[in-house]
């Protein structure tokens, strides 16, 4: 291990040695490479999380530049994955990348995700996330969820093992009524924050330290620069996790 390179988080309590060890261990899945997954992978990579698995069927567009930050204008066109990968491995040669060109479903879900021991849910549509959290659930893996409306994030982590609630839960039908950032709009930086706060979610699930936000929600509001946190529990009806499964 390349100990100057982590320095500054060896020296944290919770960290420390045996944490980076457990990071340098770590398989964790980021599903969606578009402005949640571009911070999240940085940071994950830059943590030295021993392998990134990288899961996203769609091309650079330049309507993408403004808050996916892993991609410049020489990319548009170009895979996101396959432009992903050499940068994240140029910020850090010791984290190996599995990349996956394509959409994240009910059809492929065990086969890309069942050796990862954590999902990134950063995508942006139902189908996406319906498939992680049902594969989620069901393989008892951690999920750190994120997702973005205008000027407000969302982040929470589904955690199976704690029958402690799903994204069905909150979810239970898909809505026409919510938009995604093409049709709603979205501030370029909101993602980078939230994408920063799942890759810290992470390295907490993964290291054992702090507070995971598994019981919780935590809601920003970028106009206001205010935070809430909220309780959320199990719905015992939820067709994924409820009572009658
Ligand atoms: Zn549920």
């Amino acid at each position: 291990m390349n100990t100057e390179r982590y320095a500054r988080q060896l020296v944290l309590p919770q960290i420390g040695k045996a944490g980076q060890q457990k990071l340098s261990e770590a398989r964790v899945l980021i599903v969606g490479l578009g402005g949640l997954g571009c911070p999240a992978a940085l940071y994950l990579a830059a943590a030295g999380v021993g392998t990134l698995g990288l899961v996203d069927n769609d091309m650079v567009q330049f309507s993408n530049l403004h808050r996916q930050i892993l991609y410049g204008e020489a990319d548009v066109g170009e895979a996101k994955v396959r432009v992903a990968a050499p940068r994240l491995h140029a910020i850090n040669p010791a984290v190996k990348l599995e990349t996956f060109g394509e959409k994240f479903s009910v059809e492929n879900a065990i086969e890309i995700g069942k050796s990862f021991d954590v999902v990134l849910d950063c995508t942006d549509n139902f189908s996406a996330r319906y498939a992680i959290n049902a594969f989620c659930v069901e393989y008892q893996k951690p999920e750190v969820f994120a997702s973005l409306y205008r000027f407000e994030g969302f982040l929470t982590v589904f955690d199976a093992r704690l029958a402690a609630g799903c994204y069905r839960c909150l979810y239970p039908e898909s809505s026409e009524a919510i938009q995604n950032c093409a049709e709603a709009g979205v501030i370029g930086v909101l993602p980078g924050i939230m994408g920063s706060l799942q890759a810290l979610e992470t390295v907490k699930i993964l290291t054992g330290g702090g507070e995971i936000l598994d019981r919780h929600c935590l809601v920003y509001d970028g106009l206001t620069q205010t935070l809430r946190k909220i309780a959320r529990s199990r719905n015992p009806s939820c067709r994924v996790c409820g009572d009658g499964v």
